[in-house]
């Protein structure tokens, strides 16, 4: 099935089609540019992760701003990307089915082909020994990081002792595998409201990773390479020189929920660039209604927030069902906004960027602003 486009590049952003997922490419470039800075700067590998975006074109961009690779969370993303040119891929996440362990192999080895490396995560010695048989199918090698659980409660060892056992039985099977070293991502404290809330808990965290880190050093398997952090901590992991590569993702379109956070200091300030286009379709006395539902917005970290353009009336989103929007004028200077009118344009901003991404199978790629811009490129959602 061919996807149906909502806008083509050339057009005006009043020809997009709505409901459209669309992307401010001015604004995310700004953001990757800070990112790109902020990682040199500290002297951190970045990877970023592209599972927010699901998309080799966006991959692409991160690489020529100075990316060493991507990450993935899944193999199918992983495959995806290399299938757009993407040669050096961190799948951060477990994988225990056979048959996705040999699409590993098999991605490992075109990747070893290209010049490339594919790595991946473990936190098991069942997961290990698969991986490793897998590895049979294939002469490539491929990178192991065993995944550390520093906070989170999610994958990842519990303790150094079995830190160490794990990479004790990466490096039995050096064939194969090779020992790179820890992932440790605490996602639990991207969202923590407050700095201090997020300084908290990335103190805990590090102190973890320190002990994990002191262990396997003692049993002479000291971490080639520590991986982790996102986009609400980086700078902490940063500051603590514990952690030598970064893998956010959201930072590049940043989203409502993320906007609500305090802003760190350390960090360089991220816009939003992922919006949704919709249109009013219907105006009462009291609210206007938007085509726009959760069929094109995920709602797991709230709804989204309407983007005011100067001149347009200042909205709050209320939750329509899967194909409307309801928007309700705000407050302000102790009047209330005018409502906007039949068929005019409303711009939200989605709560969670990575699952609304998912949602779609185009990102429609705008350069020159929300107000006056163009379609640069409709770009296919590849991952999805
Ligand atoms: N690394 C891992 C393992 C993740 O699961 C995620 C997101 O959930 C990220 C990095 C990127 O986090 P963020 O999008 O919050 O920057
Ligand atoms: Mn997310």
């Amino acid at each position: 099935m061919t996807p149906r486009l909502r806008a083509l590049a050339g057009q005006e952003i009043d020809a997009i089609d709505t409901p459209a997922l669309v992307v401010d490419l001015d604004a995310a470039n700004r953001n990757l540019q800070r990112m790109a800075e902020f990682a040199a700067k500290h002297r951190l590998r970045l990877r970023p992760h592209a599972k927010m975006h699901k998309s080799a074109e966006f991959a692409r961009l991160q690489l020529q701003a100075g990316a060493v690779g991507l990450c993935a969370q899944t193999v199918a993303e992983a495959e995806a990307l290399a299938a757009g040119g993407v040669n050096d891929i961190f799948i951060s996440n477990q994988v225990l089915a056979v048959g996705k362990l040999r699409r590993v192999a098999a991605l490992a080895h075109q990747l070893k082909t290209r010049g490339g490396q594919l790595a991946i995560a473990a936190d098991s010695f069942e997961g290990v020994e698969r991986l490793a048989q897998a590895m049979q199918l294939t002469s490539a090698a491929i990178d192991v990081f065993i995944e550390a659980d520093i906070g989170q409660g999610r994958c990842g060892v519990t303790t150094p002792e079995a830190a160490v056992q794990l990479a004790q039985l990466i490096a039995r099977r050096s064939g194969s595998l090779r020992y790179a070293g820890l992932h440790a991502y605490h996602g639990g404290a991207q969202h923590l409201r407050t700095v201090a809330e997020r300084r908290q808990a990335l103190t805990e965290a590090a102190s973890r990773l320190q002990r994990t880190r002191e262990a396997l050093a003692a049993a002479d398997l000291a971490p080639p390479l520590v991986t982790g952090a996102g986009t609400g901590t980086f700078s902490i992991e940063a500051a603590s020189g514990l952690w030598n590569e970064i893998q956010p993702g959201s930072f590049l379109f940043m989203d409502a929920d993320y906007l609500q956070n305090e802003r760190d200091p350390a960090q360089p300030q991220f816009e939003p660039a992922l919006f949704v286009k919709t249109q009013v379709i219907s105006v009462s006395e009291q609210h206007a209604v938007c085509d726009a539902g959760h069929k094109s917005h995920a709602i797991d970290s709230g709804l989204p927030a309407v983007h005011t353009l100067p001149g347009q009336a200042r909205l709050a989103f209320a939750n329509g069902g899967d194909e409307h929007g309801v928007l309700k004028p705000l407050d302000y200077g102790g009047a209330l906004s005018p409502l906007p009118e039949l068929g005019e344009t409303v711009w939200l901003i989605p709560g969670h960027c990575d699952p609304t991404v998912n949602l779609h199978e185009v990102l429609v790629a705008v350069r020159g602003g929300l107000a006056a811009g163009r379609v640069e490129a409709v770009v296919t959602v590849e991952a999805r």
